[in-house]
């Protein structure tokens, strides 16, 4: 399969989801209760926006100035055109770019934010990159998975490990917060649901869906078997592993 061919079909079971990652509304709000308000003059930075879903509720819900970034135009363009729809687009807009090469000058944000996204870049590298970005005591909040137990079964280990070998555990991370220049402000896990109702079950239909198009053409078939074969995973051992929210302040 080309790369050309993989991405577009990639982008063709993506399209149209609520949400590009797990995650939820409450959780969000959680997270932004653990740093201070923003006011009017509060910039923030959401990385790895997607189609923006929690870029519109943290621009509902405080007054400030969001930039989120996505490096693929679609979605970008989606995040947009809610934020059009909700009357935010004054304060919440979506930029094509990588959060890998950001050019913002030092300092230029009171609060960045990647939900389901700084596995992109890792997390220790991803909170390296981005401390400069913040304003002096400014916060950072992102979303990881991790391990909720130190041995979990071997088929879960050997497929995570396997997906995304950085996986690790929530102690793990907290020293690499702390290593990093921030103090930890709050973490918690998210609900198992987070998975599942704006991300999992969407995408099971949409694979469905994408399997009936593409019914003889077996390049398709397979990679809807791999991305099939994460949420087998996480119905099997979703007790295994988490998504939890990190909140640190830049030290
Ligand atoms: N925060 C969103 C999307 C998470 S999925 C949500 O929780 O719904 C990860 C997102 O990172 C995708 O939208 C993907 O397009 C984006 N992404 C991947 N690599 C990127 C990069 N190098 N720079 C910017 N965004 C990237």
């Amino acid at each position: 399969m080309t790369e050309d061919r993989a991405t577009s079909l990639f982008f063709e079971i993506f399209d149209g989801l609520p949400r590009q990652g797990p995650g939820d509304e409450a959780s969000t709000l959680k997270a932004l209760a653990l740093v201070p308000a923003l006011g009017p003059h509060g910039r923030a930075l959401d990385l790895g926006c997607g189609t923006g879903s929690q870029t519109r509720v943290l621009a509902r819900n405080s007054p400030g100035r969001i930039v989120a970034i996505d490096n693929h135009p679609p979605f970008v363009e989606e995040a947009n055109r809610h934020a059009r729809a909700l009357n935010i687009a004054d304060r919440a807009e979506a930029r094509v770019g990588d959060m890998r090469q950001l050019d913002f000058a030092p300092h230029s944000f009171d609060l960045i934010w990647c939900e389901g996204a700084i596995y992109v870049v890792g997390f220790e590298a991803g909170l390296r990159a981005w401390r400069p970005l913040l304003a002096p005591g400014g916060h950072l909040a992102v979303t990881e998975v991790c391990w909720s137990t130190p041995d979990p079964p071997s088929e879960c280990a050997t497929f995570w490990t396997r997906e995304y070998p950085a996986i690790s555990d929530p102690a793990t991370l907290l020293t690499i917060v702390t290593q990093c220049g921030y103090d930890i402000v709050g973490h918690f896990a998210l609900p198992t649901a987070a998975w599942w109702d704006d991300y999992y079950a969407p995408l099971a239909r949409h694979i469905t869906d994408f399997r009936a198009r593409h019914r003889d053409e077996a390049d398709a078939q397979e990679l809807a078997d791999q991305i099939q074969r994460e949420i087998d995973i996480w119905h099997a051992y979703s007790d295994f592993y988490h998504y939890r929210f990190f909140v640190m302040r830049a030290a």
